[in-house]
């Protein structure tokens, strides 16, 4: 899944190739994409793109309709197995509904373009077009931004502050902080030397100070490493950045020890028990359900 850094990427690779172009038209292939239908898509013919915008996971195009002095943004979550893919020529036969992964084409009145496609059965790509982005109840509900400079130790530790629930969780969730997903938790708390389990409330003032300087400097390193390259090329700089995530069974970058995971129904995290939970493995409610 495309977290803030990727999302980031994106959105600057995008502003590069998009702005300043006209939208001849937009294609639905997969309808359960479209959340929204006021303003219709056909509102955006003729469109030109202004800028390219993100908020937390959510891609932003900002776009001057033809028609009227306003805006349209046309927002994206791609969600778990969504991606957006640019092309100089698309294909001239419209996009239909059908077994491939597209799910939504947009083409400029030059020819060039892009696909959103989503792999998978679970289909949770999802469009709308908004005349402001807070329409959208996934954006209106964001957290911080964690690249904005409001979001400071104090901040992060009155948000933590009273949470009795685990950090790991914390993390994720959308409207404490915007823009980190299942990866870049595990990689911030393996950076911060932090048990996935431990309580948010928890943390030692000193504990918050260290978590946000990792926060802030994951997210950044990311971003830096993935500047520049096109969207093609950004899932594979991800996954080599990654120290433990999805990397089961190799070794901890920094001590060695093999890196180990919790399974959950949909998804798994990743940890190093020497750096992170003093070389105790955290229990794995799903393989001692199997060993009982
Ligand atoms: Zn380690």
């Amino acid at each position: 899944m495309p977290e803030l850094p990727e999302v980031e990427s994106l959105a600057a690779d995008l502003r590069e190739r998009a702005v300043g172009r006209v939208i001849d038209r937009v294609e639905i292939a997969e309808f359960s994409v479209l959340k929204t239908y006021d303003p219709p898509l056909t509102a955006l013919n003729g469109a030109t793109i202004r800028d390219v915008a993100r908020h937390g996971k959510f891609l932003d195009l900002v776009t001057s309709p033809a028609s009227s002095a306003g805006t349209l943004h046309l927002i994206t979550h791609l969600a778990r197995g969504g991606w957006l893919r640019w092309r100089e020529e698309l294909p001239s036969q419209p996009a239909r509904p059908g077994k491939s992964p597209l799910a939504f084409r947009l083409r400029f009145t030059d020819g060039a373009g892009f696909d959103l496609t989503e792999a998978g059965t679970r289909k949770r790509l999802a469009v709308y077009l908004v005349t402001d982005p807070a329409a959208v109840p996934g954006i209106a509900a964001l957290g911080p931004d964690p690249l904005a400079a409001e979001f400071t130790a104090d901040v992060l530790g009155g948000m933590l502050a009273g949470r009795r629930t685990q950090i790991k969780g914390v993390l994720r969730d959308q409207k404490i902080i915007a823009g980190i997903g299942n990866a870049y938790s595990d990689e911030v708390l393996h950076a911060a030397r932090m048990s996935p389990f431990r309580l948010a409330s928890s943390l030692s003032t000193d504990e918050v100070a260290a978590l946000h300087e990792v926060i802030v400097g994951t997210l950044r390193s990311a971003v830096e490493r993935s500047a520049g390259l096109a969207a093609s090329e950004l899932k594979k700089e991800k996954k080599a950045g990654l120290a433990v995530h999805g990397r089961t069974g190799e070794k901890c970058p920094v001590c060695g020890d093999v890196v180990r995971e919790v399974s959950f129904a949909d998804s798994a995290m990743q940890y190093c028990a020497t750096c992170q939970t003093g070389g105790k493995p955290l229990a794995d409610r799903r393989l001692s359900r199997l060993l009982k």
